[in-house]
């Protein structure tokens, strides 16, 4: 603390980054950092990119450690003892985290999706929840590989949890062992889901990526395992996220392929959009028992309408899945910043996001250097 010479007290921040000099050519951080001394008494107001997307959900990768290690997510051949996760001090804290979500619920956020990795790992993640569930009129969810869902449901609704996603590959014990890759059976995962539903997390999302010859058999079993029981099973076309999956083009089932297969069984009928911007298209049997949905996001791109913007483990600021680069809002969280001056620095970079990567994937995308999932967040 130091005392000035009208004798008030001011607190020093451990790294003041407010004053530090700023070498030329620092990069994204320098124009962060000039965002946010723009203007400290900035009013916060909702912000839209060059494409008039506005900043409405925000998925937050709480640990970018995972208890699997499936295929096509974190192939053990790359995540394996060697690996090197991000160190404790990187992480940010419960605190950290509630914070930014605050400060991006200010700038127009409406819906905090809390992922990884396997967000449940993270050591009383149910306090973030509480803390998180606090911010208000936020739809506040979470996405799970449900292995540990069965002991942390009830905590997690009681935090103030409101809904959760569940990723199941294949109701076959075989091929979903083999897809996780660490031999966790289904039976477990579907534990889960029960305790879940009985927590009172509904309506329950249960993602399936499709890959092809590996689980696209168990489509059509899924979709009627789940039919009737309120729960709403999401097929997802494989995606070249990250760099260590060995994506390829005729690996994809396509979205449309997939809905062929259920009707051609279980009638389907389009189903409107709940909102704008909804990665899913909903389908519902035509039987009314349900519905489901298909996530095309190889081939029927939806950037247009993309209003997600994604923080790491350790901070860092993604307006894409499939960027290359973050913007360090951990500095300025650290550096002993306001609040008003890192939506300002928010604002900064949502305003010339430019993202479209699956409307411009071809080849050569597929081959750029990527951050992988589990560090950004699913
Ligand atoms: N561990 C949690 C889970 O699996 O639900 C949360 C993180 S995970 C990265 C989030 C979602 O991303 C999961 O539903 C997973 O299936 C999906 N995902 C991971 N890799 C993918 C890929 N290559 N293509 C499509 N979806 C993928
Ligand atoms: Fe882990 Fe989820 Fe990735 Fe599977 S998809 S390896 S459960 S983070
Ligand atoms: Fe959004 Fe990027 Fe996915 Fe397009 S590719 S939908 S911009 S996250």
């Amino acid at each position: 603390m130091r005392i000035d010479s009208k004798g008030m007290a001011t607190i020093i921040p451990i790294a003041d980054l407010r004053k530090a000099p700023r070498p030329k050519a620092r990069g994204d951080l320098d124009a962060l950092l000039d965002a946010a001394a723009d203007d400290e008494t900035a009013r916060a107001s909702p912000v839209g990119d060059t494409l008039g997307r506005p900043l409405r959900d925000l998925r937050i990768s709480v640990t970018d450690r995972c208890n699997f290690r499936c295929v096509y997510c974190m192939p053990k051949d790359v995540f394996d003892a060697n690996f090197a996760f991000l160190p404790h001090a990187e992480i940010l804290s419960f605190e950290e985290i509630a914070r930014v979500a605050r400060i991006f619920v200010e700038r127009g956020v409406q819906k905090i999706r809390l992922t990884g990795g396997e967000p449940l790992l993270r050591r009383n993640v149910e306090r973030l929840v509480e803390m998180l569930a606090k911010l208000g009129d936020v739809d506040l969810t979470l996405t799970t590989n449900g292995a540990l869902l069965a002991k942390k449901a009830r905590s997690l609704a009681a935090a103030g949890l409101k809904r959760v996603t569940v990723s199941l590959d294949s109701l076959d014990d075989a091929t979903f062992r083999a897809m996780n890759d660490v031999d966790f059976p289904v039976a477990k995962v579907l534990e889960g889901i029960d305790a879940a539903a009985a927590a009172g997390l509904a309506p329950i999302k249960i993602n399936m990526v499709v890959k092809r010859g590996t689980n696209d058999s168990s489509v059509v079993p899924m979709a009627r395992h789940f039919r009737g029981t309120g729960h709403i099973v999401r097929f997802i076309e494989y995606m070249d996220v990250g760099a260590t999956n060995g994506w390829r083009m005729d690996d994809v089932v396509p979205a449309a392929e997939v809905v062929r297969a259920i009707d051609a069984e279980l009638p389907l009928e389009n189903a409107d959009r709940n909102y704008g911007g909804e990665v899913a298209q909903r389908w519902k049997y035509r039987d009314g028992s349900g519905e489901i949905g298909v996530i095309a996001s190889v081939t029927q791109a939806f950037c247009r309408d993309c209003t997600r913007a994604r923080l790491s483990t350790d901070g860092k600021l993604y307006t894409c899945l499939f960027a290359t680069a973050g913007h360090d809002l951990r500095a300025l969280l650290r550096g002993g910043f306001a609040d008003a001056q890192i939506g300002n620095a928010i604002a900064a970079v949502w305003k010339v996001r430019v993202d479209r990567y699956s409307e411009i994937r071809s080849a050569n995308t597929v081959r750029l250097p990527k951050v992988e999932m589990s560090y950004i967040g699913g």
